[in-house]
Formats: C-alpha cells, sequence, structure tokens
C-alpha cells in the first residue's frame, strides 16, 4: 500500500525474530483490533536476516509480511544496521568506535561509520533487501538505521578521513591555522600530518579543533545514512525512506541529512511519516 502523505497513519514497532511464529498471528491481530495501520519490522535484525557472512535468510520477513498483508497491514523495513553481528566484529574489531583513549568501545550503535570494511558489509546487505523488497507492494516504506548518532571515533580511518575533510573545508594548511586560531599557545601546523583528532593524549586542544570535529563525525554519520538511501532508491520507485532520529538530539546536524544529497529524502523527526521528495 502507497500511504497517502496528507494522512496520518497509526502504527506500531515490531521484532518477530523475538517471538515464536505461533504468536504472530495473534499480535497482528491485536495491532489490526486497535485500528492500527502500519507495522515497521527488522530493525536491530541483523544477525537473522544474515547469521553468517554468505548465508541471508529472508523467509521470515516474506512470511510476516502474509500475515502482515492479510490483517491490511502496511509495513516499513527497516535497515538492521545499527547493530552489528558477532560474526564480523569478533574477527574485525576495528569496525568497533575507538574512543578519545584509543579503546574500541562496543555497543548498539557504537562502530565506525568510516571503516571500509563495515561499509561494505552494510551495502551488501542493503542491496540484499532493496532487491528483494524494493518492487514488494506489502511494503510501503523505509527506515534507514535508528536514531542515528554522531559517533565521535578516534581510529586511523577516522584521522585520515578527518584530514581529507580539512582539506576540501579550508582549502589550505595557512587557512586552516587562521580559522582555528592556531597562533594562540603556539600550536600552528606545519604540515598536515600534525593535524590530529582531538583526542584525550594531545598537548592541546583547541575548541575550534574540538567543533570541526563534531561536524566530520556528524557528516560521517549522514553519508552512513546517504550510502543505504541511494542502494534503496535504485531498487524502488513507490516506496518512501525515511528515518527516525531522535529529536532535539544535537550530535548530528539534521539539515545535513537533506544537504548532502537532494535526491534523498529523510524524515528528521522520531515519528513515522512518509515525506514527498521535494522537501
Ligand atoms: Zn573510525
Amino acid at each position: 500500500m502507497t500511504l497517502d502523505v496528507n494522512q496520518m497513519y497509526l502504527g506500531t514497532a515490531y521484532y518477530p525474530e523475538h517471538w515464536p511464529r505461533e504468536r504472530w498471528d495473534i499480535d497482528v491481530a491485536m495491532m489490526a483490533d486497535a485500528g492500527l495501520q502500519v507495522v515497521r519490522i527488522a530493525e536491530l535484525a541483523w544477525t537473522t536476516l544474515q547469521p553468517e557472512a554468505d548465508l541471508f535468510q529472508f523467509n521470515w520477513v516474506d512470511e510476516f509480511l502474509d500475515v502482515a498483508a492479510a490483517k491490511g497491514l502496511s509495513v516499513i523495513l527497516g535497515t538492521p544496521t545499527e547493530s552489528c553481528p558477532p560474526w564480523i566484529w569478533r574477527n574485525h574489531p576495528e569496525v568497533v568506535a575507538t574512543d578519545e583513549f584509543h579503546r574500541i568501545h562496543g555497543g548498539r550503535g557504537r562502530y565506525c561509520y568510516n571503516n571500509r570494511f563495515l561499509q561494505a558489509k552494510i551495502e551488501r546487505l542493503v542491496g540484499r533487501m532493496a532487491e528483494r523488497y524494493g518492487h514488494d507492494e506489502r511494503v510501503t516504506g523505509w527506515q534507514i538505521d535508528n536514531e542515528l548518532r554522531g559517533v565521535r571515533c578516534f581510529c586511523q580511518q577516522c584521522q585520515s578521513d578527518f584530514r581529507d575533510w580539512l582539506r576540501a573545508r579550508y582549502g589550505s594548511l595557512e587557512a586552516l591555522n587562521k580559522a582555528w586560531g592556531t597562533v594562540f599557545w603556539s600550536q600552528q601546523y606545519s604540515t598536515w600530518e600534525e593535524v590530529d583528532l582531538p583526542s584525550a593524549d594531545q598537548l592541546t586542544r583547541s575548541t575550534s579543533q574540538i567543533l570541526d570535529h563534531s561536524r566530520f563525525a556528524s557528516e560521517s554519520a549522514v553519508r552512513h545514512l546517504a550510502r543505504q538511501a541511494r542502494i534503496i532508491r535504485q531498487h524502488t520507485n513507490h516506496q518512501f525512506i525515511t528515518h527516525n532520529s531522535m529529536g532535539a538530539y544535537t550530535g548530528v546536524d539534521l539539515t545535513d541529512m537533506v544537504r548532502i544529497d537532494r535526491t534523498i529524502s529523510l524524515l528528521l523527526i522520531t515519528a513515522w511519516e512518509p515525506i514527498p521528495e521535494s522537501i
């Protein structure tokens, strides 16, 4: 079902992978009885969708789509990329975000958006999901990731990408020195290799450096979202793409979500609501 952007719909999140199969019919019937019209699934279900590197399991999604459709509910599919399966992080701990003391810290949503290995894994999974469900009439839209946050990662990849980001932003080291006011306490840089992330082991950290690092972290998160949106768009023409941000959370610049790639429509509030591409 294609949702009408001028209508308000009631829906719920549901996690089929948490429940016995025989419970699905009962729960979906209760949703319908309560007047709900939309249900979101698959958010955070990476290991259920892909328990091994080369094993994809979509049968349970197919089955749930049938159960929902039988009761007239439309489904929003979540891309499950806020979590990261053990089969990835156990063998590649570098995908986990590194803190400012150079220790890795796991947990939901705490991975490095700039890690190329993880990016490839995400793009493969999202591509497979979009190929399979991009034209499925039972799926009304997509939610990318979940409550995106601006993870400040201090790994070597982020260090390298931060310097590239600064080169693009300021154009020259002289301009960077001027913008950051590095003459203060004699912190002028003479080579790009001296420009570090504002990690805890630095002798001095400037507020300008910390601010730009926050901007870089935000943009890294938004690009993570944009990469997925571009893949989904290649496979669908009737489904909306959205994101459930954390509202007034300041770790991600929400305006960047639409500025960074104007072909992408993203929802910038906490409720689900399809928005037209022109916004
Ligand atoms: Zn990183």
